[in-house]
């Protein structure tokens, strides 16, 4: 059992034979929880615009050069059957912060779990617990806010927004009885090694439903782009770390992972993660999506079936 602080410091600086041994760890604790399928789902990001100004982000709404987009109803809805007819069972709707989006997901939630009875899953942003509520009645399962970094002043300096305020919604997702799904960035500037033990207790504060950590990637047109990108294996430690901590979770295997490492997703199923993200947003939009960065991977079907084979884990598909 990882327990102290000391001991989760000492395996997230594991490599070599340690490391392996720590995943051999997190992949055991894993297939006894919950066997090693690879559970899919499949992203629509619906939006860019955002009223959020994270120094990390280019879709922060100082960046002016940034066209903005909203899909339109009908094009999430068809996008979602494609989701569904390719087999995937969990929609999950990603999108900047903003007003417009709410509203959006608002509506269309419900027409999406009328017509397709699937899992929605939704990381779009802080929002009120009233709000979460409505859109759990919807027919949402889960919500995804990460906190970013347990660090409150690295937070505050990356984000210009309130940690107080973020984790006060990640409780409200609680309080609306939805799955909840958090999570950090490793490789932030200024980041310790303690600060990352930290990212990993406030996690295991919240006993989340879905945790998650990618690396930092350095996006172009932010003010930390030339910040650089945060590490591989702190990241898949950190995530070996949380499927011991939390062998029922869903741990998914970023696509920044294999931005930075070829192969970087299937080294994050060999370090105990269980979920892999296709990207189904319609091409002109996704390119305007400029999460990570301008030439990040887009994780395909394909891709993901390469991945599974390579973790020697069946791809969910139902
Ligand atoms: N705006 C919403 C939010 O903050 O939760 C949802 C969309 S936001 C693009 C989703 C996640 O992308 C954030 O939680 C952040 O961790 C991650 N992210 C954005 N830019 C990143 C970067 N350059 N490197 C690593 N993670 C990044």
């Amino acid at each position: 059992m990882i327990v102290t602080r000391e001991e989760i410091k000492s395996r997230l600086q594991a490599r070599g034979g340690e490391q392996q041994e720590l995943f051999s760890h997190a992949r055991q604790a894993r297939d006894k929880a919950q066997g090693n399928r690879l559970n899919i789902r499949g992203v629509i990001e619906l939006s860019n615009s955002c009223v959020e100004n994270c120094q990390y982000c280019a879709m922060r709404r100082d960046n002016h050069a940034l066209n903005r987009y909203i899909l339109d109803e009908a094009t999430v809805l068809s996008v979602a059957g494609d989701i569904i007819n390719a087999g995937i069972p969990t929609v999950f709707l990603q999108s900047g912060e903003s007003p417009k989006c709410g509203q959006l997901l608002e509506r269309i939630i419900p027409e999406i779990y009328t017509r397709y009875h699937c899992s929605i899953i939704l990381c779009a942003g802080k929002r009120d617990a009233e709000t979460y509520a409505r859109y759990k009645d919807a027919g949402a399962e889960g919500y995804i806010l990460k906190f970013e970094t347990a660090n409150p002043a690295l937070y505050e300096d990356a984000t210009g927004a309130s940690h107080q305020e973020r984790l006060s919604c990640i409780r409200g997702i609680r309080a609306a009885g939805m799955k909840l799904g958090t999570g950090s960035i490793v490789g932030l500037p200024n980041q310790t090694l303690e600060d990352i033990v930290d990212d990993i207790l406030l996690a295991a504060h919240f006993a989340p439903d879905f945790v998650s950590v990618a690396p930092f990637i350095p996006n172009s047109g932010t003010p930390y782009e030339t910040v650089p990108k945060g590490d591989i294996d702190l990241t898949l430690n950190t995530m070996a770390i949380w499927r011991i901590l939390f062998p029922a979770a869903l741990i998914p295997t970023v696509s920044a992972l294999e931005y930075i490492h070829p192969d970087g997703q299937a080294a994050g199923l060999s370090a105990g993660a269980n979920v892999i993200t296709i990207n189904f947003t319609p091409k002109q939009s996704r390119d305007k999506y400029a999460i990570y960065a301008k030439d990040r991977f887009v994780v395909s079907l394909e891709h993901a079936h390469k991945t599974a084979e390579k973790a020697g884990m069946p791809l969910h598909v139902v």
